[in-house]
């Protein structure tokens, strides 16, 4: 029987360690660890009958992970800690020979960088060891990443330009609240904007550009462009490209609340110094905000994020919109989460599965462009995340 290690019990693991017991014929016995083990223990304690074991875990420290993997004779391992923590579980699993897969890549906590270039460097580590690692196997980056090689594969002769849409239209009832991990979703859009356009990346401002579109099932939506990691591989991976940029879309009063925390220096991420003690803003920010894991009771509303993409089939130009509509309250029915927790999770558990079965395979680090989107979307309408195809008027 499998062993699989789920390090991180956030709102993101726990629709993971749901949806891996759904599967456990793949997944076998389920390890769950994280720092706190309370959160672990809380997890574990919605799944009864589940083979769940919970471990504690300092998964900034790679000696104590690769005494874990060894422990429990993991697999592979589902890394959905926070960021942080991908370069240190990912030497463990060099150091074990064990499968690898997280949901967003390598940031450190003193400088939001948004990029791969660390783990991509373990590259031939990975290949050494004779591993697979998969990076990035969230909704975005993950199924947005899927749903372009799909495209690719069977819409398309060569893809001009994407556009990857992302609308989260539900509401919990909070001013202002995050949807994933505070200190993460903040640094992502606060940050500059940026695209890709002529091989060259262009910067704009924190929400200089705007566009309306109009998401099935939602309806009309300011959608602001940002920068998104997933633009970074799919540049290098999806041939032809001429541009591709990222929107998401945002309410007044999340705006206007980042907008004033951002004025007074709430979103800094370097040490100030606060009656003789030093504290980080956005740390402490983080303290005072709802807990993205508690929105799931509360969250009503409807998730669509999808790609437009534009380009040439047989000589004539094409376009197409792939994407996926989620219920928030049909996501906590099932696995006791909100639907952004859901869409990032369910991509996690496909991306291990398919892994696991042999369905994806290959030794080194992979970004989920570079495999056969079949399957991964074949999984997606089995597991919670239907999705569809519009062809558009060009
Ligand atoms: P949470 O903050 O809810 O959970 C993170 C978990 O990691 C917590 O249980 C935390 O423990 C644990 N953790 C943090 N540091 C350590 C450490 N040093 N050792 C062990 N455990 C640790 O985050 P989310 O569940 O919202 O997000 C999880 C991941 O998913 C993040 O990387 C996020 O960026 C990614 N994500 C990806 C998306 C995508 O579509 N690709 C979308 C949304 C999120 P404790 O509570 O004790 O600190």
């Amino acid at each position: 029987m499998k062993t699989t290690l789920i390090i991180g019990a956030g709102g993101v693991s726990r629709v993971v360690v749901h949806k891996c017991v759904q599967n456990s014929d793949v997944f076998g016995r389920i390890v769950l660890a994280s720092r706190t083990i309370a959160k672990c223990d809380l997890i574990k304690s919605d799944l009864p009958d589940a083979d769940i074991e919970t471990r504690s875990v300092d998964a900034d420290s790679v000696d104590e992970i690769i005494k874990l993997i060894e422990d429990v004779d993991a697999d592979i391992v589902i890394n959905v800690a926070l960021p942080y923590q991908d370069l240190t579980i990912m030497d463990a699993c060099i150091a074990t020979k064990t499968p690898y897969l997280d949901t967003a890549n390598y940031e450190h906590p003193d400088e939001a960088k948004f990029e791969y270039k660390l783990q991509w460097a373990r590259d031939e580590k990975f290949k050494e060891a004779g591993i697979m690692g998969l990076l990035g196997s969230g909704f975005d980056p993950g199924a947005t990443n899927v749903f372009c090689a799909y495209a690719q594969k069977h819409y398309f002769d060569e893809i001009h330009t994407i556009d990857i849409l992302d609308c989260n239209a539900g509401d919990h009832g909070y001013a202002f609240a995050t949807n994933f991990n505070p200190e993460i979703n903040l640094r992502e859009v606060s940050s500059k904007g940026r695209y890709w356009e002529d091989g060259e990346w262009i910067e704009t401002e924190p929400m200089e550009i705007m566009q309306v579109w109009d998401y099935p099932e939602v309806g009309p939506k300011d959608s602001y462009l940002l920068y998104h990691e997933e633009l970074e591989s799919l540049v290098k991976n999806i041939k032809g490209l001429k541009r591709i940029r990222f929107f998401m879309t945002f309410g007044q009063s999340y705006l206007t609340h980042m907008k004033c925390l951002e004025n007074v220096g709430m979103l800094g991420i370097k040490e100030v110094e606060h009656k003789g003690t030093k504290i980080v803003p956005m740390e402490f920010l983080k303290t005072l905000l709802p807990d993205p894991a508690s929105l799931g009771p509360r969250t009503t509303g409807k998730t669509n994020i999808g790609i437009l993409a534009q380009g040439i089939k047989d000589g004539k130009k094409r376009k197409i919109y792939i994407y996926q509509v989620k219920d928030h309250e049909d996501c906590f029915a099932e696995t006791n989460s909100q639907g952004v927790s859901y869409s990032t999770g369910v991509p996690a558990m496909i991306g291990a599965k398919l892994m696991l079965q042999g369905k994806w395979s290959g030794v080194g680090v992979f970004n989920l462009e570079e495999l056969d989107p079949d399957p991964f979307m074949d999984e997606m309408n089995k597991q919670g995340l239907p999705w569809e195809i519009k062809e558009m008027e060009v």
